[in-house]
């Protein structure tokens, strides 16, 4: 019988855990300490609202979940309440998202350096090598993005001894969440002011959380420079995404033809919040009141490799409509191109005139070799010229190797607990932790292959253990937890015009302490939101 059934009561899980490893550090506030009656109330709170206002996900337990909208909703898995973080990492977070989207476009067009990059993990993964051969065929032809668009998320943990706030990694393609996590940070400013009493938090601690807005809006501009009113955007697609919600908030975004539909419940809570009057407001937030009216379609690499051509000016053509701007929530990972049909959807897609979000380019930036690389002394520089920039970037990079480095793998191979392992994939699931490392590593050395080169060490870091209370299924979790904080940000750019260069909000995700990855898709952690502290 589900919780949500007559009496709305949820069912509340306490894992045991060994104190010596969760030990949490003086939390600023215990929801473990909150009455069981008065967490049933928030659970049942939390859950309505997200039902009410689409902050869902395709139920795994229904089979055409991921294929028909509206068929086998659940509600996102979340923390019931904000996870505390100091307000001086979060300002320093938003600070670095500018500066990220500059190096990430400036590497970019180092066509050399990636190729150098990578060239050693080409030769043993075999899915980089199909990336780079794209690249390849782009610099035989001579092709140039002029109008070159990201939707990054930048990644960070803070770590606990040092205090400092480290990068897991940045993400330049299918960056997920942006269409829900501002939603998870609306639910929970909801729940502190309605349990003001209490629960004694203040809702403003949560910052307002745009992601979904800012991305479409973005998107929307690299539309208008696009130029032709009658071409579309295009998601690309997994066949059966279950977090399709996530990506309808932004292409619904974009559709909008009329102001205030779909904002209306934001603008209500905020005018009430701020006392200006709607006009007021809308003069201050113009973005409340821009619509982008733009079509937008959703297409597999099957369906893109089936239904697409260039036209003889460049126009990418699908199912009859012109593209103007693709958006890769897709394509990340092998398992994306089953067939070579799929890649030759890819390399269509790069060979046409249409805005690409990632770049083959943007694409290989992101890779972990490349943020290895850039760690290196020196490399940096290379990409940007302000001095102070390069300083801010350099203090959040967490220890970097290559394989190739003796020192490094023999520090790992002794002390393995305090390194990760990362070959060049996306999406969670794919690392190696603990006496996996040493054992893999020690493997390499013994058969002594080139497969190291498919690998980064890294150092790994220890965010501090806090007590937190998840929702999952409709059930309920007393758990002790650590989190890793993402921070969206967009860049356009048109030739020598920088159109939009910005933080676009943030994904806090949390996961249960004794696991090592993160991924909310993967099943290994939540969606939360931040309290400044
Ligand atoms: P992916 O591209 O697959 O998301 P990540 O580098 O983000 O790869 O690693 C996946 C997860 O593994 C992260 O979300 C984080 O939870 C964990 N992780 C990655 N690097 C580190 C690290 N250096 N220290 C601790 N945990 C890490
Ligand atoms: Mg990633
Ligand atoms: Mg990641």
């Amino acid at each position: 019988k589900s919780p949500l059934n007559s009496p709305p009561k949820c069912s509340i899980k306490q894992t045991k855990t060994n104190p010596s490893i969760n030990s949490p550090k003086n939390p600023v506030f215990d929801p473990h300490t909150i009455d069981s009656e008065l967490v049933q109330k928030l659970v049942h709170d939390a859950l309505v609202w997200s039902s009410l206002h689409g902050l869902v996900v395709g139920d795994r337990n229904v089979k055409r979940s991921g294929l028909v909208p509206g068929v086998g909703m659940v509600h996102a898995p979340i923390a019931l309440l904000p996870n505390s973080f100091p307000e001086v990492q979060w300002n320093q977070a938003c600070e670095l998202a500018p500066i990220f989207n500059e190096l990430v476009d400036q590497v970019s067009l180092d066509a050399t350096f990636l190729q150098d990059t990578l060239s050693r993990t080409k030769k043993v993964d075999a899915f980089t090598s199909r990336l780079l051969d794209i690249h390849s065929r782009m610099l035989q032809i001579g092709k140039k993005e002029d109008i070159r668009l990201g939707l990054h998320r930048s990644d960070y943990m803070l770590d606990e001894k040092t205090n400092l706030l480290l990068q897991i990694e940045l993400n330049t393609i299918s960056c997920s969440f942006p269409g829900l996590s501002c939603l998870v940070s609306e639910l929970h400013r909801t729940l502190l002011s309605h349990y003001r009493k209490p629960l004694g938090l203040e809702s403003q601690k949560v910052p307002i959380n745009t992601s979904a807005s800012k991305f479409a809006e973005v998107l929307g501009k690299a539309w208008t420079e696009y130029n032709n009113p009658s071409a579309v955007v295009m998601v690309v697609v997994q066949p059966g995404e279950r977090n399709m919600y996530d990506q309808h908030w932004l292409t619904a975004t974009l559709k909008e033809r009329y102001p205030f539909l779909l904002y209306f419940i934001d603008i209500r809570l905020i005018v009430i919040r701020s006392n200006r009057g709607v006009f007021g407001l809308l003069k201050s937030n113009p973005e409340l009141i821009n619509t982008h009216n733009v079509t937008c379609i959703r297409k597999t690499l099957a369906e893109i490799e089936a239904q697409g051509k260039i036209l003889s000016d460049g126009t990418f053509q699908v199912d009859g409509e012109a593209v103007a701007v693709i958006y890769f929530r897709a394509g990340y990972t092998p398992t994306d191109y089953p067939s070579e049909s799929e890649w030759k959807a890819r390399l269509l897609m790069e060979e046409s005139a249409a805005i690409k979000c990632p770049s083959i380019s943007y694409h290989l930036t992101g890779t972990k070799k490349v943020q290895q690389e850039l760690a290196k002394p020196n490399v940096l520089e290379r990409f940007l010229e302000n001095k102070d920039d390069v300083a801010k970037l350099r203090k959040c990079f967490a220890g970097l190797w290559s394989l190739d480095d003796l020192d490094a793998v023999k520090n790992a191979i002794h002390q393995p607990e305090g390194y990760v392992m990362k070959p060049q994939r996306e999406g969670g699931g794919n690392n190696i932790y603990g006496d996996d490392v040493k054992e893999t590593l020690l493997r390499l050395q013994k058969e002594g292959s080139e497969e190291e080169a498919a690998y980064i060490l890294m150092q790994r870091i220890f965010p501090t253990v806090f007590p937190t209370v998840l929702v999952r299924d409709g059930i309920c979790y007393k758990e002790h937890a650590v989190s890793e904080l993402g921070i969206f940000s967009a860049y356009l750019r048109n030739k020598e015009t920088v159109i939009s260069n910005e933080q676009c909000g943030y994904l806090m995700r949390t996961k249960v302490s004794s696991s090592n990855e993160g991924g909310v898709a993967a099943g290994f952690a939540v969606l939360d939101s931040l309290y400044l502290t």
